[in-house]
């Protein structure tokens, strides 16, 4: 099978530009699908690192040396090329450890000092935990309220049910942009105006989203957007929390230590500006260079390439798994990101993803961090296959192939 190449890009020659994508397991050819969990990095993210730590490393603004004013520059680049890449002011970014830091920082810094015993914050149905259990930690500190919005059969948000969850009490609503079990990608744009004429403030958990389509934060209309960067081709524990300028300016820190703060007295601090207030602590430089240069890299690929190259991977797929006897398929919205999370009737999904991976092909079984969605469904585990633009039509193939062979050796 094979399809237009989105933009004429040579896609075999983007594949070749990550390096891990050649390697072999257990004697086949690695076919890793499962970019939803993490991406792999292009040859240009790991030599980013890889100079940073060979020729500038120090610590960023605790030194007037040459080393440590590289190192400031690199880090403050990456932060400036991130903002350019998600189109917001590099001021509004604070760089952090990924999505879960994040929605931690909103919940602890935003919500706990605001929150009151009676009101409510709203979630969905479809969230992952790590936009589900920081709003627990302070709804039981503030006697604040959790909602939760429902679901259509599809995986689509029921919409006309979450406008009526959105009540006066309600403050915060926290949701996800795309799903990372079933690849709804919501609405965004009208859930930020229904939420936002109602004085609703509103967090959207990015991670699955930015790496996969184009993302301009600032033409969403939402008040916080996290994003994690090693699923957007950068190193683990780098990702970032765009707010608004005024909710930032507002909130106090989150964490205490170096670098956060104007002056220390022992009778009191004062706190530095966003996003610095934010940041305490040494950062992950390294990762954060590499990050930015992956945004660059991806910038140039194209993100409206990566989406119509994934789009056509995933009609692939989709068609392929569906010719699967008792396959089923959870997700189906009408706009979806290319993750494909299904089951086999008859078969355990850790059974399959085990068989799976003797064939080369790396796919994620279990809960997906989204226990409430899966108890929904009303299964213990899926497995989930997530496809990136550096996935092959050849790769989709031998993934159906392989799920043919396991399927028969397992029932
Ligand atoms: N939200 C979603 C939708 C995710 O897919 C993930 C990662 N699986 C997270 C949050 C958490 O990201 P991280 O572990 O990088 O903080």
């Amino acid at each position: 099978m094979s399809h237009p190449a989105p933009g004429g890009i040579d896609w075999a020659a983007v594949r070749a530009e990550f390096p891990i994508l050649g390697r072999e397991v257990h004697g086949k050819p690695l076919v890793y699908l499962d970019s939803a969990n993490t991406s792999q990095k292009p040859r240009a993210v790991i030599e980013a690192v890889d100079t940073f730590l060979t020729r500038h490393n120090a610590n960023v603004s605790r030194a007037v040396h040459a080393l440590g004013s590289e190192a400031t520059e690199a880090y403050e680049n990456a932060r400036r090329r991130l903002a350019t890449f998600l189109g917001v002011r590099a001021e509004e970014l604070v760089l952090c450890s990924g999505t879960t830091f994040a929605l931690n920082l909103v919940a602890f810094s935003w919500a706990l000092p605001r929150l009151k015993p009676g009101e409510a914050i709203v979630l969905t149905r479809m969230e992952h935990h790590a936009n589900i259990v920081p709003w627990q930690l302070v709804a039981e500190r503030t006697g604040a309220r959790i909602k939760v919005a429902e679901l259509t059969p599809e995986g689509e948000l029921d919409l006309e049910g979450l406008w009526r969850l959105l009540t006066p009490e309600v403050k915060l609503l926290a949701f996800a942009h795309v799903s990372n079990v079933l690849g709804t990608v919501n609405p965004v744009r009208e859930i930020c105006r229904e939420a936002a004429r109602r004085g609703i403030t509103t967090v959207v958990d990015g991670s699955q989203a930015v790496p996969h389509r184009p993302v301009d934060i600032s033409a969403l209309g939402c008040d916080f957007y996290a994003f994690t960067g090693h699923k957007l081709c950068g190193p683990t524990g780098t990702g970032g929390l765009w707010g608004r300028r005024e909710l930032l300016a507002g909130m106090p820190p989150f964490l205490g230590g170096g670098e956060m703060i104007r002056e220390v007295r022992f009778e009191g601090s004062t706190f530095n500006d966003p996003p610095y207030r934010f940041e305490a602590g040494t950062p992950n430089i390294a990762g954060h260079v590499g990050l930015g240069v992956a945004a660059d890299w991806l910038q140039n690929l194209g993100m409206a390439n990566v989406e119509a190259r994934e789009q056509a991977l995933l009609a692939q797929a989709t068609a392929a798994l569906s010719a699967i006897p008792g396959l089923r398929i959870f997700g189906t919205a009408r706009e979806k990101a290319a993750v494909i999370s299904f089951a086999i009737e008859g078969t355990h999904a850790h059974d399959l993803a085990t068989l799976l991976d003797l064939e080369g092909i790396a796919v994620r079984s279990g809960q997906h961090c989204a226990h409430p969605l899966l108890q929904w469904f009303g299964v213990s585990a899926t497995c989930r296959a997530s496809l990136a633009f550096y996935n092959t039509e050849a790769e989709i193939e031998a993934f159906a192939a392989a799920l043919h062979k396991v399927r028969g050796l397992l029932l």
